[in-house]
């Protein structure tokens, strides 16, 4: 068999994504490997692969238990066998594991970091032939990353340890150049073939709304989600409990996840998500590592998130199968607020000098505001993250919300004139909220105290809403013509080019949206070697079919469904309509064994909703 067999053999996959191919061949001919691929992109089948090809037993170093779980189930269900070795085993099971190891009863076993140095695994790897490690998540051997396992550290002396070396791929999601260069040294790569794709994920719609009142908003938003799996992101738990509470009150299946409920109902909660019993989990971010669900269609963000890495990495949990998906965050003021609230009330960590502290607090104040100039941006916000996250990006990608929605030049001038003239002539000393309620003429006792009422920009924008002020506001800001100090109350200063609007003639436009949807120019791109999932509706019948089909069947094993087939699959059979064992063999993301297991229940299905 070679890797094009086994890849459609149990993965009934018939194409490699990019990348792909290159890795499993430097693999299988030897040499190490050194992977950066975004989350979705498919790093599993670059081990997987020459695992099944390889003589012995492979060996995955993996940091999340709930992970490992799923991915030997996930496995097992393609027809691979495998098993994993943590603490979440008895000791009886633990032996039982260890003793089929020893009888080449699997062909991978995935292994906690920790469990590496205990003797009963190091003998276990002295007596079996081990032909290859994988390193998962290996971005956690560095300590300038955010995971840093100390365990990772010792992987290195392990793989010395044994009879003969194994080829060794690294793989990992996030790598800075330091990060990449920690893996290559602390694991003892040799001369790896280094890869590294985009960040883009093409099937992701990433959209931004900056609503009046958010609970009618995520509302309107799910109601296009109706058939979908989705998450919502809250900042607090407060807000997870309000939101749950609104959802379920508006008929939607939702469930929650915070730091301040028990473990057992977290679990539950997660289960009943992860096995489709619940179509929405509202949860804080400490819901979501280690989860790898493949058939998350939405992720909403009620609040927007510190920064764009904690963004692109929650949002990302979306459209892992390479199903179309939507990313949607709801900006407000507010959220800018809490967020700098949080950052000067840390304390940075005890260890720290106060200058270092500072750095930290700075480097956090420029993450949170790159993020709020995604939330108020006109450009594409696709080209926005990229561009953020160090990669060459087009100002056109088609699939975002500023994208596809129209803009009007409008001219701005006046209003920037107004918010500069108030800026300077109140000496550079408020925040945006009071320069905002000095221009519309506010009542607030506050104004009066400090005698804004009498200066000459009080009531110059008393015509405006504060939203529209707001926005050119935010646009001085992004542009730097205006500028902020980042204390607890940050206070706008005059920037480059501000001069040249308040003494000058300089105009100054700014794209808004307007109204009408602007046909989208260039069709979102879909994953290479992945089905097409273009056209097939959420509320397609025979989709509803097979899902419902694919619940039972889940039901049955005890598994969450998209182990059975994910979405993408279930698609491509709406497109295909397969009728025989051989067309259904033709659907992305059957194999042989799933042929056997499940064929004849959703040929059936499918023969059934033709009729
Ligand atoms: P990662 O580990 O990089 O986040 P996964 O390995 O979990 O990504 O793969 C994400 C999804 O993509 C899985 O559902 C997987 O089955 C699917 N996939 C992987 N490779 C291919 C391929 N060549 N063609 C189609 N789908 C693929
Ligand atoms: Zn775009």
């Amino acid at each position: 068999m070679d890797k094009l067999e086994a890849l459609s053999q149990y993965f009934g996959y018939s194409a490699f994504r990019p990348g792909q191919e290159e890795i499993i061949s430097a693999l299988l001919s030897g040499r190490d490997a050194a992977c950066v691929m975004p989350t979705g992109a498919g790093k599993s089948l670059c081990y997987q692969i020459p695992a099944v090809l390889l003589e012995g037993v492979a060996l995955v170093i993996s940091p999340l238990i709930s992970l490992m779980k799923d991915q030997v189930a996930a496995l097992n269900q393609a027809g691979i066998r495998a098993a994993y070795l943590n603490s979440s085993l008895t000791a009886r099971q633990y032996r039982l594991a260890i003793e089929n190891a020893r009888a080449m009863a699997y062909k991978i076993i995935y292994v906690a970091p920790e469990r590496l140095e205990t003797p009963e695994f190091q003998s276990l790897c002295q007596t079996v032939p081990v032909p290859l490690v994988a390193v998962d998540e290996a971005h956690c051997v560095s300590q300038w990353g955010q995971d840093f396992r100390p365990s990772y550290l010792r992987i290195r002396e392990f793989l010395d340890a044994l009879p003969r070396r194994p080829v060794v791929g690294a793989f990992t999601a996030t790598a800075t150049s330091e990060v990449k260069r920690d893996i290559e040294a602390l694991l003892g790569l040799e001369n790896p073939f280094r890869l590294t794709t985009g960040f883009d994920r093409p099937n992701l719609r990433f959209e931004v709304r900056a609503p009046q009142r958010k609970q009618d908003e995520l509302l309107r938003v799910l109601e296009r989600m109706r058939e979908r799996s989705g998450i919502v992101y809250c900042a607090t738990r407060k807000g997870v409990e309000e939101v749950c509470a609104l959802l379920a009150a508006n008929g939607w299946s939702a469930t929650r996840y915070h730091a301040g409920l028990t473990d057992e109902e977290r679990r539950n909660n997660q289960d009943d998500f992860l096995y489709d019993r619940c179509n929405v989990m509202v949860a804080t971010n400490a819901f979501g590592m280690g989860i790898d669900k493949s058939n998350v269609g939405f992720v909403v963000h009620y609040n927007m998130p510190k920064n764009l890495e904690s963004y692109y990495q929650e949002a990302g949990r979306a459209g892992r199968d390479g199903s179309k998906a939507d990313c949607i965050l709801l900006y407000s003021g507010q959220d800018v607020h809490t967020n700098s609230f949080l950052i000067e009330r840390s304390g940075a960590g005890a260890e720290l000098t106060q200058e270092q502290a500072e750095a930290v607090k700075e480097k956090m104040r420029e993450g949170l505001r790159r993020m709020t100039f995604y939330c108020t941006t006109t450009d594409c916000l696709r080209g926005y993250m990229l561009k953020y996250f160090g990669e060459p990006a087009e100002d056109y990608c088609g699939n975002c919300s500023n994208c596809t929605s129209g803009f009007a030049t409008v001219d701005v001038t006046d209003t920037a004139r107004g918010i500069l003239a108030c800026v300077s002539e109140t000496r550079q000393r408020y925040g945006k909220k009071m320069i905002v309620d000095v221009l519309r003429g506010s009542e607030q006792a506050r104004v009066k105290q400090l005698r804004l009422d009498r200066c000459g920009s009080f009531g110059k924008l008393r015509g405006m809403a504060e939203k529209e002020v707001r926005a050119v506001m935010d646009y001085l800001l992004y542009k730097g013509i205006l500028t902020t100090d980042d204390s607890e109350y940050p206070v706008l200063r005059l920037g480059d080019g501000a001069e040249e609007i308040l003494y000058e003639d300089a105009v100054l436009t700014m794209q808004v949206h307007t109204e009408v949807e602007r046909p989208t120019r260039r069709p979102a791109r879909t994953g290479k070697g992945g089905p097409s999932t273009a056209e097939v509706s959420d509320s397609d019948p025979l989709l509803r079919a097979l899902k419902a089909l694919r619940r039972e069947l889940a039901d049955e094993a005890h598994l969450p469904a998209y182990l059975i087939f994910t979405d993408a699959t279930l698609k491509d059979m709406c497109l295909k309509r397969p009728a025989t064992r051989h067309e259904f063999l033709e659907v992305s993301g059957v194999g042989a064994q799933k042929l056997a297991r499940y064929g004849d229940a959703f040929l059936k299905a499918i023969a059934e909703a033709g009729e």
